[in-house]
């Protein structure tokens, strides 16, 4: 029986872009669930920040669109903690501009991030997990990888992919005591967000207040999501409730995708 309070007890976590945003928020909360967590990122500073407020954690810096640094810095962290029990392909970014103004080089860096990272990421876990019987992939993909938003072409092709890469998976893993599973957030107050504000603002000429009101009324609920709300989901989806659900795409979104 795992202990109702720390569900995770014994797990090794690893959350790609951990060190700031919903990354940071998951690993406070893996790591308040008993795991043991590896964050990894580009930005060493924030990762050791990170690391000294959570019980028992390592910072394994790497680009997840680098596969010899992914390679290393999965490699360290497994050889520190141990196999990694439960992944979260966090990392991620967003581009924004008019369609025909953007480049195959702006394609290309919204799949290198947001869906070849996620891929990169998982095959240094999943042969592992299929091993041993047990895994947890969770991807936070977005509500972009479920419907269409303007301005955001590459983004949003990219989260499709990953969400297209989290339903072929879990088929594929099915019965091998391995989940594959997306958690997909609508407009979430983090970093991201803020530099969405910026950019409406330099676009349009709307104040701050008026750029981050016109995103949370995307929102049914009239509000932005917290990084801990999506933090939630993640932490079901890793816990031992969840074993039933695969290749799950779970709009965290205040009904955003429900029409
Ligand atoms: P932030 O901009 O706050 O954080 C992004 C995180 O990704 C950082 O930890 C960053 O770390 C990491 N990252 C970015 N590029 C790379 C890279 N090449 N290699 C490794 N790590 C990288 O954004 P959020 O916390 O909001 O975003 C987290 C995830 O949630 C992303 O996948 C995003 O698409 C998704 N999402 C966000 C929403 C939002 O409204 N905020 C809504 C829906 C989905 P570092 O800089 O150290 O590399």
């Amino acid at each position: 029986m795992s202990d109702p309070d720390r569900p995770l007890a014994g797990r090794h976590a690893l959350v790609t872009g951990g060190g700031r945003g919903i990354g940071l928020a998951v690993a406070r909360r893996l790591a308040g669930d008993g795991a043991s967590v590896t964050v990894t990122g580009r930005d060493r500073a924030a990762l050791r920040d990170a690391v000294a407020e959570l019980p028992r954690a390592q910072a394994q810096p790497c680009d997840v669109t680098d596969p010899a640094a992914v390679d290393r810095a999965f490699d360290a962290a497994e050889a520190a903690f141990g196999p990694v029990d439960i992944l979260v392909n966090n990392a991620g970014q967003a581009v924004a501009g008019p369609f025909v103004k953007s480049s195959p080089a702006d394609l290309r860096a919204m799949l290198a991030v947001n869906l070849e990272g996620v891929w990169l990421a998982t095959q240094g876990v999943l042969a592992g997990m299929l091993g041993r019987g047990f895994g947890r992939v969770i991807t936070i993909a977005s509500t972009a990888g479920l419907i269409g938003y303007p301005y955001v072409a590459a983004y949003v092709a990219a989260k499709h992919g990953a969400v297209g890469l989290t339903r072929a998976l879990a088929l594929e893993v099915a019965g091998k005591g391995v989940t594959v599973n997306a958690v997909c957030p609508g407009y979430t107050d983090t970093d991201l967000v803020a530099e969405a504000v910026a950019n409406i603002t330099a676009k349009t000429g709307r104040s701050a207040g008026e750029a981050r009101a016109e995103l949370a009324r995307r929102n049914p609920q009239g509000r932005l999501i917290a990084p801990e709300e999506v933090a939630d989901c993640v932490a079901w989806l890793a816990g031992p409730a969840a074993g039933s659900v695969n290749g799950q795409a779970i709009a965290v979104d205040g009904g955003e995708t429900a029409s």
